[in-house]
C-alpha cells in the first residue's frame, strides 16, 4: 500500500513548502549524493549522534516506513528490557544482535547511517503527541544511547563527546583536582566500589588518580546529587569521566523532550498529508506491543509431535501461554467455543504443528464429547470453519496464528468466552489465584507482574511469566529473551527450553 516510487514523493505538493518542522530545514530537501553523503559522514563522524539537525535527501515512502519499524522494533525491545529491570550488561546481550541485525552503527554505509537518522526523526513524529508516549520515547531512546555508547570503543567514545561540543563539559586542571583531592576521593569511593566492581582500596585510589573530573552545574546532574554520588562546591557538581554518560544521557534526554514539543506544534501542518498520516497512525499504535514475529519459525519445536491426542498431554501442555491455557480450559469444561475462541485456539494449535486432520478430529472430539452435538451436526455446522482456517475452503488464505497485538485487538470476552488474554481480561483475584497457585510464582513475582498489567503492558507481564517460569524451574539457560508478543513464539520457546531436559513425548 505504501510502496510509492521517489519521483512520487518529491512531486508530493505538500513537500515543496520550504518552511521546516523546527529547525527551518526541511525533512525531504533534495540534495545530490556527494553533499548528503558529506552530510553523514560530518553527522556520524564519531559513529553516534545527538539527532541535533533533521535529516536531508530523499527517501522513498517505503523506506519511511520499514526504517521506521526496524527502531521501533529496537525501541521496543528495549522497553520491555526496562519493564522487566534488565541490567545493563543483560540489555545488551538482549539488544546487541537486534541492534546489529536492524539499526548497525559502527559502518561507514552510506544508507545504514541515513536510516539511522531518518528513523528517529520519523518516530519523533509519531511519539510527539502525547506526553505518555513523548515519555516512553525519550527513555528508549535514551537507553539506545546509552547502550550504543557503551559498545563503542573508548577512543570513538572520547570522539564522540568531544563532536558533542557541550560547553558544560570541561575538564578541571590538575591543581584543582590535587587541591580537592580528599573531597573527591571520598565521594566516588563507594561508586568505583559498587558500580565499577573495585573491591580493594589500592585499586580505587590508583583508579581516582588515573581519573578525570568535570565540573558543571549541580542542576545539570540532580540525580546524582540526590544520590551523593558528586562532589559539590559554590553550585558546581564534580563528575568522574566514568560518570559522564549519566550527564550526556540527560543533556540527550532534556534536547529530545524540547524537539518532541516543537515537533507536536508543527504536526498539524503535517497532518494535511494524507500520504504520511496513515503510516504514522499506524507506527505510533504499535507501540504497546511488538509485532516482531518469526511466524515461519513455528511449529519448528514441536515437528509433528502435536496431534489430536498428544494436545492434551502434560508436556505439550505446559509449554502453553496462559491465553491458551485457558481456552483449552474452556473448551473442556463446555465443549464448546463461541467464534472468536474457536478461532485464536485453532490457529494457535496450527502454529504449534497441528496438521488439518488432526485439527478436525481434535475439535469433533471435543464438541461432541459432552453429548449435545454429534458428529452429523459438527460436520454440517463447524467442519467448514476449521478447513477455511487451514486454507482449504472459500478463498484459501493460509491463515496466520494471532500475535498478541490482534488478539487485544478483539473484542473482549463476555460471559462464556474465553478468547483475549487473561492478563488483560481477568481480574485482579482470579489472575493472583492463577499465579500463586497455578503457576507457584512468589508473592513478590505476582506483584511485579500486576504492575505490568496494571500499567496495561499485558505483553510484559506475559514475558515476565515466562522467564519467572523458565528460568528457575529448568536450570535451563534462556537463550533468547526477547519480549514475547505472539502465543506461538510462547510455545516454541518453552518447548524448546523443555526439549533440552525432557525425553520426548509419549
Ligand atoms: S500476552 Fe500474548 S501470549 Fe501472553 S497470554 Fe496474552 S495474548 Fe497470550
Amino acid at each position: 500500500m505504501f510502496r510509492q516510487s521517489k519521483r512520487r514523493v518529491t512531486s508530493r505538493k505538500n513537500f515543496e513548502d520550504q518552511s521546516g518542522l523546527s529547525s527551518g530545514k526541511f525533512i525531504l530537501n533534495a540534495t545530490t549524493s556527494e553533499e548528503e553523503k558529506q552530510l553523514y559522514e560530518t553527522l556520524y563522524d564519531s559513529k553516534l549522534s545527538f539527532y541535533t539537525i533533521p535529516p536531508k535527501g530523499e527517501i522513498t515512502l517505503e523506506q519511511f516506513e520499514l526504517w521506521a519499524i526496524d527502531r521501533l522494533k529496537v525501541l521496543l525491545e528495549i522497553e520491555s528490557c526496562i519493564q522487566r529491570n534488565k541490567s545493563a550488561k543483560e540489555m545488551e546481550v538482549i539488544v546487541k544482535p537486534l541492534l546489529q541485525k536492524l539499526l548497525p552503527f559502527t559502518t561507514d554505509n552510506l544508507l545504514e547511517r541515513k536510516k539511522d537518522y531518518y528513523s528517529h526523526f520519523i518516530l519523533r513524529l509519531c511519539f510527539c503527541r502525547s506526553k505518555e508516549l513523548r515519555d516512553k520515547f525519550i527513555r528508549s531512546e535514551t537507553t539506545l544511547l546509552k547502550l550504543r555508547f557503551n559498545m563503542m570503543t573508548s577512543q570513538d567514545q572520547a570522539k564522540f563527546v568531544k563532536t558533542l561540543d557541550l560547553p558544560l563539559l570541561q575538564f578541571i586542571s590538575d591543581a584543582e583536582k590535587e587541591e580537592l583531592s580528599t573531597q573527591l576521593y571520598q565521594t566516588v569511593s563507594s561508586a568505583l566500589q559498587f558500580q565499577l566492581n573495585l573491591t580493594d582500596e589500592v585499586q580505587r585510589r590508583h583508579y581516582f588518580n588515573q581519573e578525570r573530573f568535570i565540573k558543571l552545574p549541580f542542576e545539570s546532574v540532580v540525580d546524582l546529587v540526590g544520590s551523593r554520588q558528586v562532589f559539590i562546591k559554590k553550585g558546581f557538581a564534580y563528575l568522574p569521566q566514568f560518570q559522564q554518560l549519566n550527564h550526556i544521557a540527560n543533556e540527550f534526554s532534556s534536547m529530545l523532550s524540547s524537539a518532541l514539543i516543537k515537533t507536536f506544534q508543527c504536526i498539524p501542518r503535517l497532518n494535511e498529508d494524507d500520504r504520511l498520516l496513515p503510516i504514522l497512525h499506524h507506527l505510533s499504535s504499535g507501540y504497546d506491543v511488538s509485532n516482531f514475529l518469526q511466524q515461519e519459525q513455528f511449529g519448528q519445536a514441536s515437528q509433528g509431535e502435536v496431534n489430536a491426542t498428544t494436545v492434551y498431554s502434560e508436556k505439550i501442555r505446559e509449554n502453553f501461554p496462559l491465553c491458551a491455557k485457558n481456552l483449552m480450559n474452556g473448551l473442556k469444561e463446555n465443549h464448546h467455543l463461541r467464534y472468536q475462541g474457536r478461532q485464536q485456539l485453532s490457529f494457535f494449535l496450527k502454529g504449534i504443528g497441528m496438521n488439518v486432520d488432526d485439527a478436525l478430529q481434535f475439535w469433533s472430539d471435543a464438541f461432541t464429547s459432552g453429548g449435545n452435538l454429534t458428529s452429523e451436526k459438527f460436520n454440517k455446522e463447524y467442519r467448514y470453519n476449521f478447513r477455511h482456517n487451514y486454507g482449504l475452503e472459500g478463498n484459501r488464505i493460509n491463515y496466520k496464528p494471532w500475535d498478541c497485538r490482534t488478539i487485544l485487538s478483539k473484542p473482549r470476552p463476555s460471559r462464556g468466552e474465553y478468547h483475549g488474554c487473561p492478563y488483560r481480561d481477568w481480574n485482579v483475584d482470579k489472575l493472583t489465584l492463577e499465579l500463586s497457585q497455578g503457576m507457584n510464582l512468589s508473592s513478590t513475582q505476582v506483584t511485579s507482574i500486576l504492575d505490568s498489567v496494571q500499567r496495561t503492558e499485558y505483553t510484559v507481564a506475559c514475558t515476565k511469566v515466562f522467564e519467572m517460569t523458565h528460568c528457575g524451574s529448568t536450570a535451563v539457560e534462556v537463550n533468547d529473551q526477547t519480549h514475547i508478543s505472539h502465543p506461538n513464539l510462547y510455545y516454541e520457546r518453552s518447548r524448546q527450553l523443555q526439549k533440552k531436559t525432557e525425553a520426548p513425548v509419549k
